[in-house]
C-alpha cells in the first residue's frame, strides 16, 4: 500500500437494460471523445483511433483499492473500475499492460457495470472511481445517468481531457482526479506524444472546477466533492515539476482544489527490456532524495496548502494492482 502524508499539508438500484443505441450511428460514432478527436468510427468490438479501443468499455479490474489518498481511500477503499486501453501513450506508463491492451479486457455492458457497481458498493467502498476511461466517457455516462448512487462518484484521468467529453459527465461526476503532468510542450510530444497537454489539461481541470466547485471534505475525512489534482515527479525533469506548480499557482482559484504530489515513480522493467524507455536515460530510475527535497522546498514555498505528498520510499512495481480480472463477474475470465 502507497504511504501518504498530509501538508497541512447499500446497495444500489440499479435499473436493466444495455447502452443506448445512437439513432444516428446505429452504436457507433466517429469518435470524438478525447483531444486526439480521430473521428474514426468504432463499433462495440473495434475500435480504430489512437486508443484503439471499441466503443464497449473494456473492463480489467474491479476491486477496493487502498493506494489512492487518505480522503479517497479511507478505511474501506475506493471502489475502482480500471478498464484496457488509453489516449495518451506515456512512455513510462506504469500500467501499460493494460494501457497499450496488452491485456484484453472483458467487454462490460451496461447491465455488467451495473452489476460490478454493486458488488463493490455491498463491500462498503466509499466511492466508485473510473479510472482512465475517457475514452468510454459516453457509455459511462449513459450507465451513471440511469443510477442514484448512495457514495461520490470519481473521475480519475490523465487531465489530457476534452471540455465537451467532460461536458457530459456534468452532475454525474462528484470528485474529479486529473493529472497534470507536464507544464513543458516539448515533453508533453516526448512523453506522451501531446504537445498541447499543458493548455488542454488547463482547460479540462478549469472546467472540472466550474462543475464541482471548490473541495468539500466530510467530517469523516473523506472526500465529498472537488477536484484533486495529481502530479507525478519524473526523474530527471524536475523543472517541469515546479513549473507544473508555478501554473497551479497562478491559474486556478487558491484553496479551491487539493494537490497531490506523487514521488513514486517507478521504471518499469518490461519498458526498460522492450526498449521504451531506450532514449530515456533518468526515466530508469527511481526519483533522487535530492530531487524530491528540491520539489518539497519549492512546494513548501508556493501558495498550494491542501493536499498530499508521496515520498520516493513508496516507488516499486509491487505497488501495481494485479490486473488479472478481479472482481469481474465472469468466473470463467481468462487472458
Ligand atoms: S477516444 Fe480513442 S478513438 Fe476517440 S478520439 Fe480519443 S483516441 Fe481517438
Amino acid at each position: 500500500m502507497s504511504e501518504f502524508s498530509g501538508k497541512t499539508f447499500a446497495k444500489a438500484s440499479v435499473p436493466a437494460g444495455a447502452f443506448p443505441v445512437d439513432p444516428r450511428t446505429g452504436f457507433t460514432e466517429e469518435c470524438r471523445l478525447c483531444p486526439r478527436e480521430c473521428g474514426v468510427r468504432r463499433d462495440s468490438e473495434k475500435g480504430n483511433g489512437f486508443c484503439r479501443s471499441p466503443y464497449t468499455p473494456q473492463l480489467i479490474r474491479a476491486a477496493a483499492h487502498f493506494g489512492e489518498e487518505p480522503c479517497i481511500s479511507g478505511q474501506r477503499g475506493s471502489g475502482t473500475l480500471f478498464f484496457t486501453g488509453c489516449h495518451l501513450s506515456c512512455v513510462y506508463c506504469q500500467n501499460h499492460t493494460i494501457s497499450r491492451r496488452m491485456i484484453p479486457g472483458y467487454p462490460a455492458d451496461a447491465d455488467t457495470l451495473r452489476q460490478v457497481i454493486d458488488s463493490l458498493l455491498e463491500q462498503g467502498v466509499h466511492n466508485i472511481s473510473f479510472v482512465s476511461a475517457s475514452h468510454f466517457s459516453r457509455p459511462i455516462a449513459a450507465v451513471l445517468q440511469g443510477l442514484n448512487l448512495p457514495v461520490p462518484v470519481v473521475w480519475n484521468c490523465s487531465g489530457y481531457e476534452s471540455v465537451s467529453a467532460l461536458r457530459e459527465l456534468e452532475g454525474l461526476v462528484d470528485i474529479y482526479l486529473p493529472d497534470f503532468k507536464y507544464a513543458d510542450e516539448a515533453l508533453g510530444r516526448q512523453l506522451s506524444l501531446a504537445p498541447d497537454y499543458p493548455r488542454t489539461a488547463l482547460a479540462a481541470i478549469r472546467e472540472m472546477l466550474r462543475q464541482t466547485g471548490p473541495f468539500c471534505l466530510g467530517e469523516d475525512g473523506l472526500l465529498k466533492k472537488g477536484v484533486l489534482i495529481r502530479h507525478l515527479i519524473l526523474p530527471g525533469y524536475i523543472e517541469n515539476t515546479l513549473r507544473v506548480i508555478d501554473i497551479l499557482e497562478d491559474e486556478l482559484p487558491k484553496g479551491a482544489f487539493l494537490f497531490s504530489l506523487l514521488g513514486q515513480y517507478t521504471p518499469i522493467r518490461a519498458l526498460q527490456q522492450d526498449g521504451s524507455l531506450k532514449r530515456f536515460p533518468t526515466l530508469q530510475r527511481t526519483l533522487t532524495k535530492a530531487e524530491f527535497d528540491r520539489v518539497w522546498d519549492y512546494l513548501s514555498f508556493s501558495s498550494l496548502e491542501d493536499g498530499y505528498v508521496q515520498e520516493p520510499d513508496s516507488a516499486g512495481e509491487e505497488a501495481i494492482p494485479a490486473f488479472d480480472g478481479t472482481g469481474l463477474p465472469l468466473s470463467s475470465f481468462s487472458q
